[in-house]
């Protein structure tokens, strides 16, 4: 049993942290929000007062929070975490940030010979439910197999891409390539509804073809062809359109800086920005669906 701190008990945060409760680990919240917070302690979780509490003792700090300053923020700010932690203590981001911060985040915690690996996830809401999450890890090959036992009680597989930011440049590249799926999967949904079908009869046809995509298989984002997704939940609880549209952002200035070309990432891009602005920012980012909807004929 490990003494683990987790700060960031949203969407994400929330079920992986009730995991590790239920894996046999002692885990102490902290989290902005009471009622995350409230739902913790029902997990069986500890709820520190606040934030530098949450190192007390811990053999791991665990965050999964929205973006670059939040977690600059809570390791590396006034009152942060690098202050207090402990040189036992492995520190695990499991939020999805730019690799440049996470790099930076390695290079200061080690100052302080505390060692820090970036560990992003993919799977989902269900499977930080499920506890089927994949890490995507960046850092040293030590840190990340000291990380291993406390992933494994949040997550089924977990991958090394490299040194510290490495797990980050992996996780852009697959969501740069979930946005793309999602938004080509709606548009193909569209048409053919546009023409009559049935999209249970056009997702099940696709799934057996050749278009087959995560995004059909487990998030189709047609309402009522799968229960127990957004699409079939008022795109409510999954994965915001405003983070996805902070994780193309991410993408592309990685691009930028290396000279990739991403034409398909920079029209998603645009596409989820847009949506954003129109309001749906906080819906899932399956909601890209509607925003194909096909225009009405005069
Ligand atoms: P969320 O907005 O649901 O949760 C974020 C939580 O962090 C909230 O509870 C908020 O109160 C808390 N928080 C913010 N600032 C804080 C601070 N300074 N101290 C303590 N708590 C603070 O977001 P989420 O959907 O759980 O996503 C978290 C991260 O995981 C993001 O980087 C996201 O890109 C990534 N991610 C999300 C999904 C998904 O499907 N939702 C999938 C993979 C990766």
């Amino acid at each position: 049993m490990a003494k683990v701190g987790f700060i960031g008990l949203g969407n994400m945060g929330g079920p992986m942290a009730a995991n590790l409760v239920k894996a046999g680990h002692a885990v102490t919240v902290y989290d902005l929000s009471e009622a995350a917070l409230q739902q913790a302690r029902e997990a069986g979780c500890s709820v520190a007062s606040e934030l530098t509490d949450v190192t007390t003792g811990a053999d791991f700090v665990v965050s999964m929070l929205p973006a670059d300053h939040h977690v600059e923020g809570v390791y590396l700010g006034d009152k942060g975490l690098h202050k207090v932690l402990d040189t036992k203590t492995l520190v695990i981001d499991c939020s999805t940030i730019s690799a440049e911060t996470a790099r930076k985040l390695s290079k200061e915690l080690a100052a302080s010979q505390i060692s820090f690996i970036d560990a992003p996830v993919s799977g989902g809401v269900g499977g930080a439910k499920a506890g089927t999450l994949t890490f995507i890890c960046g850092g040293d090959e030590a840190a990340v197999d000291k990380a291993r036992d406390v992933l494994n009680a949040m997550g089924k597989n977990v991958f090394r891409a490299g040194d510290a930011g490495a797990g980050q440049v992996a996780k852009i590249c697959n969501n740069m390539l979930l946005s793309v799926l999602m938004a080509g999967t709606s548009e193909a949904l569209q048409l053919g509804i546009a023409h009559g079908l049935d999209p249970k009869v056009l997702s099940e046809i696709m799934l057996q073809s050749s278009g087959r995509n995560w995004t059909l298989e487990v998030y189709n984002p047609c309402p009522d062809v799968m229960e127990n997704v957004p699409s079939s939940n008022g795109y409510q609880g999954g994965f915001m359109v405003d983070l996805m549209a902070k994780d193309l952002g991410l993408a592309q200035q990685a691009a930028l800086r290396s000279g990739a070309s991403t034409p398909m990432g920079s029209l998603t891009l645009n596409l989820y920005r847009s949506w954003a602005q129109l309001g749906h920012g906080r819906e899932d980012f399956s909601s890209i669906f509607k925003y194909v909807t096909p225009q009405t004929k005069k």
